[in-house]
């Protein structure tokens, strides 16, 4: 009997013994996962999604040599992403931010809505006709489901590609009039950016042709307009949006000296954590530092090195207070690389095994704007004697008569490939990079590379991931799925009802009409005996498959509103 309840006590020890192992071991691995030994805290309460558009690995190392010490970003390198496109290995900037705005490949310019059918590449499946042109949820979307607070940071138009594609759905990025709207009714919390003039209808001095006054219905919203870095900063809560130009921010290099009232991207990204985090069901935010890929397309180095640095400074705004909170997670990534700067060239004159940090930095030192306000400076006048004056005057470099011959002839060639460009200012780029710096470009376009992964938070992604992912990772650490989601925001309204009417008798407002009910296109209103209810998502039209989609809030207020 003594010898059995022994037993029985001796074998209770060793199992405890053996779980106390296994719980110390699995709690080993978790904390392997997550840095600086966060808890399993899942999901998180906020995610900041950080890009800084169109760059790759080498604009990280150059902006390192060029600040002399270690980025905020060197501490977040974890991984890459992959970043091809459903018709091409090479993304455009639309395509990419809905793979990791909405988890799905799509085609070419279009904003967060499925792909053509024709336009899948061989390893990529369509995802079937009824999602062609449907419009995809977003993070963002989710977030606001979620009763998050949400915020798109930019240095270009707030309807440029990448902020618009998390907060609105067309089959074409260049569609400014729809996107604006939709995402004014997104009802987002922050809106910081270039852009008002996509605000105001042509009589008022603005770019829209549907004769709509979007400032008007932000301000009866009950939102804060801001203008200045100023105005900005007073502001202490509550909803706002700023827009500090009428088109895109200032390079960051021009703008203290030219544009002083706008705020830096670090400034816009503090004042938008500030905000937002005063929600007490958490935030998302997404950032981006625009303009490096314009720098990328145009090759020119110091407009990206600086306008990249800035950017590293936002980062490291986010990742303090990321650091602080314990409970947001932040992804950092570029949508794709552009131009493929190299660190070395075949043609440069200095060996790779001499290559000194001065001749790295040495040039770039000289340079006090971008390529684009030396081309701005020249008026017409583009002779040698005035051309190597501006050069020499604002990159500290003596440009030779051949020097002057090859740009002539780049001039030509980029103007006769892409009119819109200043080709000028791009030929200068590319041959004062070849003849007097040790930087290489490969392309004046995105190419197709892997680009880098910097993450820091709970349960942060580490390895090699597809852009998609990406946006399933932010989905799971807020705490939906993208798939229920996009349940409840797009309805097909012909399925529901085949009797609805797409009224276009106002071509630039289209109305969508069921029984007495009106559901304006691009907006999250329900018009019925003349007064206006708010739904939780917008109405979409996608012309070429002439469907509409309304959300599940549309056709549940309908049916109640019958009775
Ligand atoms: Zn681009």
């Amino acid at each position: 009997m003594n010898k059995n309840i022994k037993r029985t006590v001796l074998v209770i020890l060793f199992i405890i013994l053996i779980l106390i192992i296994v719980f110390a071991f699995i709690n080993k691995s978790w904390q392997k996962g997550s840095p600086n030994g966060f808890s399993d805290n899942y999901p998180v309460k906020n995610v900041i999604i950080m890009v800084p558009d169109g760059c790759s690995i080498s604009l990280q190392t150059l902006a390192r040599w060029k600040k002399g010490e270690a980025l905020t970003l060197d501490s977040l390198l974890v991984g890459a992403v992959k970043t091809y496109m459903a018709n091409s290995i090479i993304t455009g900037s639309a395509a990419a931010v809905t793979a990791f705005a909405t988890g799905n490949k799509t085609t070419v310019g279009f904003l967060s809505v499925g792909p053509r059918a024709e336009d899948v590449l061989s390893t990529f499946e369509h995802p079937g006709p009824k999602m062609e042109y449907r419009p995809l949820a977003t993070v963002l979307e989710g977030a606001k489901m979620k009763d998050k607070a949400t915020g798109l940071v930019a240095t270009s138009t707030i309807c440029h590609a990448t902020p618009a594609g998390f907060a609105c759905h067309v089959d074409n990025r260049n569609k400014y009039n729809e996107i604006t709207e939709q995402m004014v009714y997104e009802n987002l919390d922050v809106a910081f950016a270039g852009g008002k003039q996509h605000l105001l209808p042509k009589t008022e001095g603005g770019a829209r042709t549907d004769g709509e006054n979007l400032l008007k219905v932000l301000l009866d919203k009950g939102y804060r307009f801001v203008e200045t870095n100023e105005e900005m900063s007073n502001i202490t809560s509550g909803k706002v949006w700023g827009l500090f130009a009428e088109n895109h921010m200032k390079a960051n290099i021009a703008r203290l000296e030219f544009a002083p009232e706008q705020p830096s991207l670090a400034e816009m990204t503090s004042k938008a954590i500030e905000l937002l985090s005063q929600d007490k069901d958490g935030f998302f935010l997404m950032v981006e530092g625009s303009q490096i890929d314009w720098a990328g397309h145009a090759n020119d180095l110091i407009y990206m090195v600086t306008d990249f640095l800035e950017f590293d400074e936002a980062v490291r705004v986010a990742f303090d207070f990321a650091r602080k909170d314990k409970n947001t997670l932040l992804l950092v990534f570029p949508d794709h690389n552009c131009g493929a700067l190299s660190i070395g060239h075949g043609d440069t004159k200095k060996p790779y095994s001499e290559t000194k940090i001065e001749d790295l930095i040495g040039p770039l030192e000289k340079m006090k704007v971008t390529a684009g306000a030396i081309t701005a400076n020249l008026d017409s006048d583009h002779s040698y004697a005035n051309l190597s004056k501006e050069i020499s005057q604002w990159w500290g470099i003596d440009i030779t008569k051949d020097d002057y011959n090859e740009i002539k002839i780049l001039t030509r060639e980029i103007a006769k490939r892409n009119n819109t460009v200043d080709s000028l200012a791009r030929a200068i780029s590319r041959v004062i990079s070849k003849n007097y710096t040790v930087f290489g470009w490969t392309s004046d376009n995105h190419t197709g590379e892997d680009v880098p992964l910097w993450t820091y938070g709970p349960n942060r992604p580490v390895g090699l991931y597809d852009n998609t992912d990406l946006a399933k990772i932010t989905a799971k650490a807020l705490g939906f799925s993208l798939e229920d989601i996009n349940k409840e925001l797009f309805i097909e309204a012909g399925e529901v009802y085949p009797d609805y009417n797409l009224d276009k008798s106002d071509t630039a407002n289209p109305v969508l009409k069921i029984n007495s009910f009106e559901l304006p296109i691009n907006k999250n209103l329900l018009i019925a005996d003349g007064k206006a209810h708010e739904l939780n998502g917008i109405v979409v039209y996608a012309p070429v498959t002439e469907k509409v989609y309304i959300p599940m809030d549309a056709v549940q207020l309908m049916e109640r509103l019958k009775e």
